[in-house]
């Protein structure tokens, strides 16, 4: 039996609402607090995938010889702004020591601990919010042009393999078969039936956070610009409360899910943390005449698209520049270009017609897997950010994981790999 608390989560993205439901459904008193409304930041826009075979870091032995190629190419996947290079390289340090051969299997293995339990952690939550028609199992169809393309990627391949990941790869004639609307010029396909997406990132966002108001919840629409603490001994200091731009608030237990911007929030209670804003963009296509059955993955152009209830969604990109810059939407451009480069039926005003464009912050660490993790110097604070490309596939098993480690039960799986202070 879990003892009620009242706990208080920052971030109202769909990391800090899958959390708050998840507490709100041990018994617990939850008040969520965010500047913005629920799921308006980098929740709004993602690609929707549950990419729950997607346990291999950023990071791999060679990826770091490929960035030259990509930040000299106006339509690569990668761009650094000149002015932010300087700040970033730590982070870039970082990134390149994950990439070593001695840490991706176990970096594999901590995503891949995730992963498993990801979609069993998201049903309660679906259910609970009546979202469960969101979220469609159809797989992924991760694309090639030729042997090289798919040879590039071959490492991934075999961490997933590796880890028990059901993978069928196709030729040409099954491609067609499998997505008629994509264009000829893939040589190889590879099929995973364990993917999954949903119909609406925003939607699974608003839909829980009304499920968690509707059975009592509070959320409160304010920035946290400080926090309040007091020493403590033996077991560490505590947050008293949170200091507001509407008035200070008292906190019995903090949960920090506050996405790209967590590490500002961590800083202030002694924990330094190298979490990076990768930028990424979509464009959303109301009016495309194209049916995909599944998500796509164009493999050498590193980007998605995915069937969604408001029309045919094209997203990708990393771009590093910090998070208080404007957006380049050029790059959505650049994501249109391509994608009609494989979907001919793109081609034309009308297939775009009432397009919207967007670009949101991934909260980003140098390892690739989150921070899940009680606050090392304070009894009553908890982090959960970090989630990178997966936020969306991981929010509700970081939610469990995060309920346990604060209602003091057995989380079920090593969070070791997860702690703030690994860095
Ligand atoms: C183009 C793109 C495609 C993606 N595709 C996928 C995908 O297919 N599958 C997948 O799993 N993931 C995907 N992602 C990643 C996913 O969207 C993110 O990992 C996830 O949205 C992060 O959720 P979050 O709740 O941590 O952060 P956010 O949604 O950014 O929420 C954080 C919240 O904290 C609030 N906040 C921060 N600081 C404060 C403060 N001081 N006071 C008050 N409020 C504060 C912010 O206002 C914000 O609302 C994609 C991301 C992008 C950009």
């Amino acid at each position: 039996m879990v003892e009620p608390r009242h706990v208080t989560v920052i971030g109202a993205g769909v990391v800090g609402i899958a959390t708050a439901l998840t507490l709100q459904r041990d018994g617990h008193r939850v008040t969520v607090i965010d500047r913005l409304a629920p799921g308006q930041a980098t929740s709004f826009g993602n690609a929707g995938g549950m990419g729950v075979t997607e346990m291999q870091p950023a990071s791999l032995p060679g990826t770091i010889w490929k960035v030259p190629g990509w930040l000299t190419d106006p339509e690569g996947p990668l761009a650094i702004r000149p002015a932010y290079l300087p700040r970033l390289a730590p982070w870039l340090w970082r990134f390149w020591r994950a990439g070593g051969w001695d840490k991706v299997t176990a970096l594999a293995d901590a995503q891949a601990a995730l992963n498993d339990r990801a979609r069993a952690d998201w049903q309660p939550l679906l259910a609970a919010a009546t979202l469960t028609d969101q979220l469609k199992v159809n797989g992924a169809l991760t694309l090639y042009r030729d042997d090289a393309g798919y040879r590039a990627d071959a490492l991934s391949w075999q961490l997933r393999r590796e880890r028990g990941v059901e993978i069928h790869a196709v030729g040409p004639d099954e491609i067609h078969q499998l997505e008629p609307d994509i264009g000829p010029g893939f040589a190889r396909g590879v099929l995973m039936p364990d993917w999954g997406h949903v119909l609406d990132p925003e939607r699974i966002v608003t839909g829980m956070a009304t499920r968690f108001v509707g059975d009592g919840g509070e959320i409160v629409r304010a920035e946290v610009t400080g926090l309040v603490t007091e020493a403590g001994q033996p077991e560490g200091g505590r947050v008293t409360a949170l200091q507001t731009t509407i008035g200070e608030r008292p906190v019995d237990r903090l949960v920090v899910c506050a996405g790209a911007w967590s590490h500002k929030i961590a800083a202030w209670l002694g924990d330094t943390v190298p979490l990076e804003s990768e930028r990424g963009y979509h464009v959303t296509l109301p009016a495309a005449p194209v049916a995909l059955r599944r998500m796509v993955i164009i493999g050498e152009d590193h980007f998605v698209m995915t069937p969604m209830s408001m029309g045919l969604r094209i997203a990708g990109t990393v771009e590093m520049g910090g998070l208080d810059g404007a957006p380049n939407m050029a790059r959505a451009r650049v994501l249109l270009d391509k994608a009609r480069r494989v979907l001919p039926a793109l081609v034309g005003a009308a297939a775009v017609e009432g397009k919207t464009e967007w670009s949101g912050h991934r909260p980003a660490l140098p390892d690739t897997i989150p921070v899940i993790s009680a606050a090392p110097g304070f009894a009553n604070v908890f982090y959960g950010f970090g989630h990178g490309h997966l936020g969306l596939t991981q929010a509700a098993v970081t939610g469990r994981i995060l309920a346990d480690l604060l209602g003091e039960g057995e989380t079920g799986i090593d969070v070791s790999a997860y702690r703030v202070g690994r860095f």
